[in-house]
């Protein structure tokens, strides 16, 4: 790959402009427990409280929006279970733009009912046999739509990257920016943003612990492909990085730490207790490594992405029940 296939600091810059105005400019916030628990001065851009619940409505909107008229007109295919296909659909609503989501079959009622609500269409598969992949391409050549992947993609990983442009915007320089790692677009989107805002920051990426094949890839300078991770992180169940991911993160990360699943239901009660947030399994990723040491923060300045709250609250009250 040629670097100038790369996007860069120029389109997390475009993608503000697109989003300003849109977009929620969510809320930084610090504990001074938190803080004291860890020795460093935390802040938490709480993502959770973007549109749709997760910053996926970013890049979602950032790459619908940059697309030539012809091509918003005949529509847009996206592929996922969780939050970047709602994205993608309330996105494409508010662009005026039809959007078709390829879902599992088995994926939960709310979801599906949210899709719909937002005027996707959705078109089932069978996960234990069809390529969801290979639908969404088919579905764009047969009907002329752009596909718009969930993280492997310039528009979408410079949409994602705006979080952490507002946030060092807000904050001024910091040491460390920690985001969690899927398929790596907000992970790579902050590597950009700090690029430009602040050279020097170390930016991390956390995974789940039962799925640290983006720990492996930039070990062995490959693209590691796993099985499908067991994590409560069902954001972060990726099999691996992309090749956009994967070569903005081995330039520019500062190293990719893990969570277990018993971390996250600690950070996600701290959250709920003491900061009165509602964050998800995947949400709480970059802030479960922070807490448990598993990321060098002492004495530094320190950004934490909290990159989503979609959780319903059945489950949310059973996870940290210990059930
Ligand atoms: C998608 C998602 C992630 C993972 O993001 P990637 O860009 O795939 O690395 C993390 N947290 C939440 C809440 C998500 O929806």
């Amino acid at each position: 790959m040629d670097r100038s296939d790369l996007p860069d600091a120029t389109d997390v810059a475009a993608a503000a402009a697109r989003l300003a105005g849109v977009a929620h400019r969510t809320p930084v916030l610090t504990s001074r427990t938190a803080d004291a628990a860890t020795g460093a001065t935390l802040f938490f851009k709480c993502e959770n409280l973007q549109r749709g619940g997760a910053f996926k409505f970013r890049g979602a909107y950032n790459a619908i929006a940059a697309l030539p008229a012809d091509r918003r007109r005949a529509g847009v295919v996206a592929y996922s279970s969780g939050n970047h296909a709602q994205a993608i659909a309330y996105a494409a609503r508010l662009l005026g733009v039809p959007a078709t989501i390829v879902m599992p079959q088995d994926a939960p009622a709310a979801k599906l009912a949210a899709t719909r609500g937002y005027g996707g269409e959705v078109v089932l598969y069978d996960r234990y046999a069809d390529d969801r992949e290979a639908i969404g391409r088919r579905l764009a050549a047969e009907r002329g739509l752009s596909l718009i992947p969930p993280y492997d993609h310039r528009d979408v990983i410079a949409g994602q990257g705006t979080a952490a442009r507002e946030l060092l915007e807000e904050t001024g320089p910091l040491d460390v920016l920690v985001a969690c790692l899927g398929g790596g677009g907000l992970a790579a989107g902050t590597v950009l943003a700090a690029e430009a805002a602040a050279p020097g920051c170390a930016v991390w990426g956390v995974e789940p612990e039962a799925g640290d094949d983006g720990r492996r890839s930039l070990a062995e300078g490959r693209i590691v492909h796993i099985d499908v991770p067991k994590t409560i992180a069902d954001g972060a169940q990726t099999q691996h990085l992309g090749e956009l991911t994967f070569a903005i993160l081995r330039r520019g990360a500062a190293g990719i730490a893990t969570a277990s699943d018993a971390a996250l239901v600690d950070a996600m009660r701290f959250f709920a207790e003491r900061m009165k947030l509602v964050v998800e399994p995947t949400g709480a990723l970059a802030a479960a490594a922070v807490f448990s040491g598993a990321i060098p923060v002492r004495g530094k300045r320190v950004g934490v992405i909290l990159s989503g709250g979609n959780v319903d609250v059945a489950r949310f009250a059973a996870l940290l029940q210990g059930s």
